[in-house]
């Protein structure tokens, strides 16, 4: 059953938003057009009411005179608050001269933080492998990390200062320290135990990797701020297609334990040279590839060769370097017939 079907529809007053606007066709098209950007689906139910849905929720726009009525509905207040932000700032992207004109029934308290937002101190630290750091946190009512999404945004306050932590505006907006007081980066949950309460993140050691380098000199006790969880979840469908470079591995790995043993398909890693970090076992059904690139060998040559399976029964992942994932995603739907709702094609870092 869909995450859709077992929401409750009845909409709280923080998920109840009005955008103000005279041209709410505009609206929209702006609307319709963000939909096909992000690849999501988009339902447009009459021609005064759309519906969006995601993973983590669904958010109703319907017009009215002199605006649009927004409604979210979600399952956590977390994910609620991550619905209303992306609206948010979908909004500030497409159309900013309406960003002042979105006002919400209800919002958190000024000041307060994100309510997806925690924080958390540094149990252990320590090397995985070569390549890796295995850093383990632990924080108050962290158990909504255990579900829901694969990732979130690690929050590492800058050394030797007072440390800073995002709030809430008087817009119910996240207002984000300076980026020279709080360096933020997207990482796996590789793990979360619910009885010890410790979540782990494993980061890639590469060249002038701020938070690698923040780790390297870190020690238990420090403190560290998590935005989450997001990013979907573990794929779901008999026959699994999934490749991704290092920065790829935690969630590989992640995926590879949630698999059910019947699962068929291949797996494809992509490292500069060996990879020494602990991978879970396959089933059976699943080949395991690990490719250099000091021997010449790349993901894309590697998919090339590699069994997609049948529409109906196959799910696609791919994470790597931002122009590698963009190129994989048009290749994928233009000439493989892959949709969206079959596959997870993402950007993991960017080249500097
Ligand atoms: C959904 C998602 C999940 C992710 N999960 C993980 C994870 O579990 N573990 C993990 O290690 N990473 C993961 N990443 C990738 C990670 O967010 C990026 O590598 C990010 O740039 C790291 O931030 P930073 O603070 O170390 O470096 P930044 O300050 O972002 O970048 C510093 C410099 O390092 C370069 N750089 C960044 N990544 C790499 C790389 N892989 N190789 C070479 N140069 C690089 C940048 O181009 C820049 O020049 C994930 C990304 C996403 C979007």
């Amino acid at each position: 059953m869909s995450l859709q079907n077992t929401l409750t529809k009845t909409v709280r007053p923080d998920g109840q938003g009005w955008l103000a606007t005279s041209d709410s066709d505009a609206f929209f098209d702006l609307v319709m057009d963000a939909c096909k950007l992000w690849e999501l689906p988009v339902a447009q139910q009459s021609r005064t009411h759309l519906v969006v849905t995601s993973d983590i929720g669904e958010i109703n726009f319907a017009r009215a005179d002199a605006g649009v009525a927004i409604s979210i509905v979600s399952d956590t207040d977390a994910n609620l608050f991550m619905l209303r932000e992306t609206v948010a700032a979908q909004i500030d992207y497409f159309a900013p001269t309406l960003a002042d004109c979105l006002t919400w029934d209800a919002a958190p308290d000024t000041g307060t933080m994100p309510p997806n937002f925690r924080l958390a101190k540094v149990v252990s630290l320590a090397p995985l492998g070569v390549h890796f750091w295995r850093l383990t946190v632990m924080g108050d009512d962290l158990g909504a990390f255990s579900h829901t999404g694969l990732h979130l945004r690690l929050a590492l306050p800058e050394r030797g200062g007072r440390a800073q932590w995002p709030v809430l505006n008087d817009r119910g907006r996240v207002r984000w320290p300076d980026k020279s007081a709080l360096h933020v980066a997207v990482y796996t949950i590789r793990s979360f135990d619910p009885v010890s309460g410790g979540l782990v993140i494993d980061v890639f050691r590469h060249a002038g990797g701020t938070s690698s380098d923040w780790l390297e000199q870190a020690v238990p006790g420090a403190m560290v701020g998590l935005m989450g969880p997001g990013g979907g979840w573990v794929p779901d469908a008999p026959h699994l297609v999934i490749a991704g470079d290092e920065t790829a591995i935690p969630a590989i790995a992640r995926i590879l334990d949630a698999m059910p043993g019947t699962t068929t398909g291949t797996a494809l890693i992509e490292v500069a040279e060996t990879c020494d970090y602990p991978l879970p076992d396959c089933p059976a059904g699943m080949d395991l590839h690990l490719l250099s690139r000091a021997r010449g060998d790349t993901l894309e040559t590697a998919m090339a060769g590699v069994d997609l399976g049948a529409a109906d029964h196959r799910y696609v992942w791919f994470a790597a370097e931002k122009d590698r994932a963009t190129a994989m995603r048009q290749h994928l739907r233009e000439t493989q017939g892959v949709g969206r709702h079959e596959s997870y094609i993402s950007a993991y870092w960017q080249r500097g």
